[in-house]
């Protein structure tokens, strides 16, 4: 259990990835939690720089994957907000009732990569993190964006997570 929380990489957010050094490590794929990640809980769009950084990701051969517990409409939109060219290639699945093991595989199935060639990005160590390690695949915790303006039960689980950090 503990071993399982504790993530292969740390970084303050998801701009200060090494991808040169995931692509050498055999990571051909990211997939992101939303909220808090790519953008502040709650952001119905994607912004200006976290679209270009996924254009380069694409660019540079990386598969772009979303993995998030939000609802199929709160993803679709967000997922509506990237320019054509990008959002066809954007892999997701909605529910993905993190940390459990189902939606892992399921995007790793339709993204086309093996579990270890996959790199889960996410802020939450109970969801993002333990399902990734429990799926197999590389974890990436980056620092929540806003923790300010979280619901109470995402603060009520920062609570249980500080011993892990
Ligand atoms: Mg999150």
């Amino acid at each position: 259990m503990f071993k399982r929380m504790k993530p292969r990489y740390k970084y303050d957010n998801i701009y200060a990835i090494d991808t040169g050094e995931m692509y050498a490590s055999g990571i051909r794929g990211f997939f992101f939690d939303i909220d808090n990640t790519m953008e502040p809980y709650s952001t119905p769009r994607p912004g200006k720089r976290l679209t270009e950084w996924l254009v380069g990701l694409d660019s540079a051969g990386f598969k772009i994957g979303i993995l998030s517990n939000a609802r199929r409409e709160r993803i679709e939109h967000f997922v509506s907000g990237f320019p054509d060219g990008l959002k066809e290639k954007i892999y997701y699945v909605c529910d993905a009732g993190k940390p459990l093991k189902k939606g892992f595989r399921k995007l790793c199935a339709s993204a086309g990569l093996e579990p270890g060639q996959a790199a889960m990005v996410g802020d939450q160590l109970f969801t993002d993190i333990l399902g990734g390690n429990r799926s197999g695949l590389i974890t990436i915790l980056v620092k929540p964006i806003d923790p300010t303006i979280e619901p109470p039960f995402v603060r009520f689980k920062r609570f249980f997570e500080r011993p892990f950090l």
